[in-house]
């Protein structure tokens, strides 16, 4: 019998959550317009963790595609998009927002992806002297012709989501991305809900 769980990810924070080879995952944004970045750790039998540029390098792809696999640093696919009911698209160029880019727009102690990345980890017993960057679900960064980067509000509907499928046991952090002010987000935080299907 199919499982499912269902964890709720407040506004400006991050959870981590641990799936299973084939598990489905569903990355939900009941409101529209909220980015959520995601991040995917092995830990056994020694660290890896989702990596973009790999994923970009293998893929072949500015940014994932339907079907397309995230692949790891060391190379091995770790989830695969398998469907995305959003209008996109999901970035794959930008770090997580941290206390650096707040301050730089003149809000200091801001929440931020990084610290939840981190928060989320450190309940796991997991310290990284890096930040691996993340996929931005439902970012729209699209690049200039020009080859500028420029952040655009979100065009995610209510309830648009995507589905995941993990390719090896994994532990995912999810969060609600921070940025509070035009345009990211749409200018208002709001939640991400994360479904978990176990088939076996
Ligand atoms: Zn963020």
């Amino acid at each position: 019998m199919p499982d499912s769980r269902r964890i709720v990810v407040p506004p400006q924070s991050g959870r981590s959550i641990r799936v299973s080879r084939g598990d489905l995952i569903l990355i939900i944004d009941p409101k529209g317009q909220q980015v959520s970045d995601l991040w995917a750790f092995t830990t056994e039998p020694t660290l890896d963790w989702l990596s973009t540029s790999q994923t970009r390098d293998i893929t072949e792809r500015l940014f994932p595609g339907l079907g397309d696999s995230f692949f790891s640093a060391a190379a091995k696919p770790m989830l695969t998009l398998v469907e995305n009911a959003s209008p996109g698209p999901h970035d794959m160029l930008y770090p997580a927002c941290d206390s650096a880019l707040y301050e730089r727009a003149g809000f200091p102690n801001h929440p931020n992806c990084r610290d939840n990345l981190m928060q989320a980890l450190a309940k796991e017993g997991i310290s990284l002297p890096f930040t691996p960057d993340p996929v931005d679900l439902f970012q729209n960064s699209l690049p200039e012709p020009d080859g500028r980067l420029v952040v655009s509000a979100s065009i995610n509907p209510p309830g648009g989501y995507v589905t995941l499928r993990a390719e090896q046991d994994l532990l995912l952090v999810v969060t609600a991305c921070s940025v509070d002010y035009y345009p990211t987000n749409g200018g208002i935080c709001t939640e991400i809900h994360v479904e978990i299907t176990s088939t076996s």
